[in-house]
């Protein structure tokens, strides 16, 4: 209910395109399907070509499935930009929702503790354009919609 969140009179967050949520430390950008074609016409390159090049398979909570998320770049010991990081994001119009919806995440509205240690990494949030509780509500509902894709677990030889 509305009166029980932290959010219930909006929230403040204006990207200051600082690139620290794409760049430096490892992460995971994952994908639903609507993101997966999206990126892959952008660049125009099938599906399954899109996901060779430049995906990887996450093992999920569960232990028993696995996630799509964008690959990496290990530039550095420490340093793991998004493989789209290009002086920016070069598929800034086409980026996943996962990226488009940020701050407004379940994990990150979780309860207003959750917020404030994510905005110690983000200098946009807790300021600039308020956001109303709706637009929270609707950015949330399509993450919900639009859910990451699964795939079952492979297993190897060396699997335990
Ligand atoms: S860390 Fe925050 S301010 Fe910086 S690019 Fe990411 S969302 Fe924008
Ligand atoms: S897709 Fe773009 S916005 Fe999303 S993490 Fe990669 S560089 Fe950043």
């Amino acid at each position: 209910m509305k009166s029980e969140v932290f959010y219930c009179n909006g929230l403040r967050f204006s990207c200051v395109r600082c690139s620290l949520c794409c760049r430096y430390e490892s992460g995971f950008v994952f994908l639903s399907e609507d993101d997966l074609f999206v990126l892959a016409d952008a660049l125009i390159m099938k599906a399954d070509e899109f996901v060779a090049a430049y995906c990887r398979w996450i093992p999920s909570e569960d232990g028993y499935n696995e996630e799509l998320s964008l690959k990496e770049i290990p530039t550095g010991s420490d340093n793991f930009d998004c493989v789209f990081w290009k002086d920016g994001c070069s598929v800034y119009d086409s980026r996943p929702i996962q990226c488009r919806n940020f701050p407004f995440w379940d994990f990150v509205l979780k309860d207003e503790g959750a917020w404030n240690r994510t905005a110690a990494g983000c200098p946009g949030m807790g300021k600039g354009e308020l956001h109303p509780f709706s637009e929270i509500q609707a950015r949330l509902n399509e993450r919900r919609e639009h859910p990451v894709i699964k795939r079952i677990k492979t297993w190897t030889s060396n699997s335990s």
